[in-house]
């Protein structure tokens, strides 16, 4: 058995080292035979790394199938000794940690509705005190990094080496295409904050649904991600939880045949000596942007002056619109859009009122 267990630890860190690194399997283990079936499926497509399956199911409203229990994970052993492919739970309780790793789990994850509470975070790390095992880190729901760097921590200050991350996508008010809105710029920013740890896109929890399953993972592959982790189901429709987001293994080995996978970089002379004067152009002319955005606070200041030694107010909402109506009209003609010149002005204005703030009350 310790044989088995130490050889299997090699696998797993061959795995973690492996791009892109694909880790599929069911929402939830329902039964042994589907669980068995999905490894036996997953398997024969030759692509799939890792597979996940939920034993226990934190759901946001009572009443829907909150997963098997630790009755599952004997099954997920024996897929794994069928088909040699390494498995991951969800783990969200000390007890849950010894549970996994009693049935010899070889990788764990922490979902979006633990990694929100640093007590619960706390609790699975100190159950993983002296442990190696991987661990996984999903996005907390809410958008807010310092949640997901404080799991990260935990985790790691409990020893634990091999740390990853998952991008789920952060839940928003109202209903929008996505089930999690992916709000790409702020995975960058953890990514760009951890550049050491495994970077992986869930698209399943993003998109909640199949039919754009695939535009987001290309964008996750687009946007340098180390892997995927996508859910499968032996009997999608039918699946007992998030059936509108599960694909069959074989509908998943489609789908990663069909997305086109970057390099992120090449050994060409040409194309870097290409790159950097794409790149040089840039800077420069970023560095025409910040003068003249210089300039127009200069000018704003100036206003702002103006302003003060006649007693006017420094918001205007009239002109605040009329400055927006006509840059959208601008934008437009311009292929700027919409939502980027609002971004923009709303930067440059909010920026502005500071600068005449500091005028009108000196
Ligand atoms: C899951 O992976 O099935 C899950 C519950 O995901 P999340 O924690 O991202 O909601
Ligand atoms: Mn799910």
């Amino acid at each position: 058995m310790e044989a088995t267990a130490s050889k299997m630890k090699e696998v797993v860190q061959e795995k973690w080292k492996k791009r892109p690194l694909i880790i599929s399997g069911p929402c939830s283990a329902e039964t042994e035979e589907q669980v068995v079936e999905t490894a036996v499926r997953l398997h024969k497509t030759g692509k799939v790394d890792i597979m996940r399956a939920g034993i226990w199911k934190p759901r946001t409203r009572p009443g829907s199938f909150e997963g098997v229990g630790a009755k599952g994970l004997p099954w997920l052993q024996h897929a794994k000794k069928l088909t040699g492919i390494p498995v991951a739970v969800e783990v969200a309780t000390g007890k849950q940690v010894e549970d996994a790793l009693t049935f010899e789990v070889d990788v764990l994850w922490i979902g979006a509705r633990t990694t929100v509470n640093p007590f619960s975070v706390q609790e699975v790390a100190d159950a993983l005190r002296g442990v190696d095992v991987p661990v996984l880190i999903k996005n907390p729901i809410n958008p807010d990094l310092e949640l997901w760097t404080g799991a990260v921590e935990r985790v790691a200050k409990a020893g634990i080496k091999q740390i990853g991350l998952i991008h789920r996508g952060f839940s928003s008010y109202g209903n929008t295409e996505y089930r999690n809105a992916p709000m790409w710029h702020l995975a960058i920013e953890m990514k760009r904050r951890n550049p050491g740890l495994l970077f992986i896109n869930d698209p399943s929890h993003i998109c909640g649904r199949r039919d754009i399953l695939q535009d987001v993972a290309q964008e996750a592959i687009d946007l340098d991600y180390d892997g995927l982790i996508i859910e499968s189901h032996i009997d999608p429709d039918n699946a007992w939880s998030d059936a509108k987001q599960q694909i069959t293994p074989e509908r998943l080995a489609e789908m990663l045949s069909s997305i086109r996978w970057r390099k992120e970089d090449i050994a060409s002379e040409e194309y870097h000596a290409a790159m950097e004067k794409m790149r040089q152009q840039i800077n420069q002319l970023d560095d025409e942007l910040m003068q003249i955005l210089s300039t127009r606070m200069k000018v704003s200041e100036k206003i702002g002056q103006y302003k003060k030694d006649n007693n006017i107010t420094i918001l205007q909402t009239n002109r605040w619109n009329a400055i927006l109506e006509r840059a959208y009209a601008k934008g437009e003609k311009l292929g700027l859009s919409k939502e980027f010149i609002t971004k923009y002005f709303d930067a440059v204005h909010m920026e502005s009122i500071n600068h005449q703030n500091k005028i009108l009350n000196s």
